[in-house]
């Protein structure tokens, strides 16, 4: 049985067809309108309604392209309900190459957003009315913050829901953390709404990352074949389980100064262990940043000036860290992810 037409705004979708929209958003002070850009594909056959978001963040590119190569998948063909993908939620940011928008607010603090609202306000509202509130699961797409780079990670609040940590475990990265919500975030807006969301985060902001990308198509797929809005593959085999972190925390630069990682991202470190070296420009006054505790980096900083007290290097702790190290090195083996800092000096 075919499904019914689906709405966005004014538009209309027939089943089995895709449409690229341009939704209105908001004027510039120029009175130039500016829109947000959103391919729905809409299945023959119901089925679940999939939102992927891209660069809510405007300066984390890797979900751009994420979303840019998932729509060109052959396999869509095939899709069962609605992919309703906004490959750059935050225009104005990306303009910009900024994280924020105009207002220097952050739009993944804004949820649940409204109408009569600051500019992020109602985009936030927006986005909530034409796509959030109708999709019954949620991706959102980041990568770490300006002069930041993550490893492939799923965030989520994985004792919530069941299908969550199902999802989470069938993308198929190597790290899932337990993540705490952010308020006004679009995360903590759809869960309280029940609606299972991951949050991907890979790579660094304004850097295309293939490392960080490839693995997010893939994920992507694998959590669309999950509930059942793709054909399932036998022949493909499904990656190592991936282990929940049970926390993780950040060594901190321990002097002002500039910053000599010992470790890449990736690295299973030791408590105590030095991670890197900051010193002043004629290395005097060297001071080492020490793991707090054993652990994976799943993120660190790629700028190597440095002030006390930043956070430097990210390390989840995990129960069974053999396990992780090992789906880290099958996962290292398919991607090539970043060289090694070695410091030898
Ligand atoms: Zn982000």
């Amino acid at each position: 049985m075919a499904q019914d037409p689906f709405w966005l705004g004014d538009e209309r979708i027939e089943p089995g067809t895709r449409r690229q929209l341009e939704v209105p958003v908001a004027k510039l002070y120029t009175h130039t309108p500016l829109h947000i850009p959103v391919e729905v594909v809409h299945g023959r056959q119901p089925g679940p309604v999939l939102l992927i978001c891209g660069a809510i963040h405007g300066d984390e590119l890797n979900g751009v392209e994420i979303v840019r190569r998932l729509l060109k998948l052959p396999v869509l063909s095939r899709l069962r309900g609605t992919l309703i993908a906004v490959p750059v939620v935050n225009i104005f940011g990306f303009v910009q190459q900024s994280r924020y928008l105009p207002d220097r607010r952050d739009l993944n603090r804004c949820f649940p957003g409204s109408e009569g609202g600051s500019l992020g306000s109602r985009i936030a509202a927006l986005l909530r009315e034409e796509m959030v509130d109708r999709a019954t699961h949620i991706i959102d797409l980041h990568t770490g913050a300006i002069h930041r780079t993550n490893l492939p990670q799923i965030r989520s609040q994985l004792r919530k829901n069941p299908e969550t940590q199902a999802m989470a475990e069938a993308f198929g990265v190597p790290v899932i953390l337990n993540a705490e919500l952010r308020e006004g975030s679009l995360r903590e807006y759809a869960q309280s709404r029940g609606v299972p969301v991951l949050t991907y985060e890979a790579g660094e902001a304004l850097r295309f990352d293939e490392w960080a990308i490839a693995p997010g198509v893939r994920g992507i797929r694998r959590v669309m074949r999950l509930i059942g809005m793709l054909p399932a593959e036998g022949r493909r085999r499904s990656p190592p389980a991936a282990e929940v972190a049970n926390g993780s925390s950040w060594a901190r630069a321990p002097i002002d100064g500039i910053l000599r990682p010992r470790v890449r991202l990736g690295a299973r470190v030791a408590k105590n262990e030095i991670l890197g070296v900051v010193a002043d420009p004629f290395g005097n006054d060297e001071a080492p940043v020490v793991a707090n505790a054993d652990g994976i980096v799943i993120g660190m900083s790629n700028l190597p000036l440095v002030n006390e007290g930043e956070a430097l290097f990210h390390v989840a702790r995990y129960q069974e860290i053999d396990d992780v190290e090992s789906a880290l090195e099958s996962f290292q083996s398919r991607y090539e992810t970043p060289g090694n800092f070695a410091d030898r000096t």
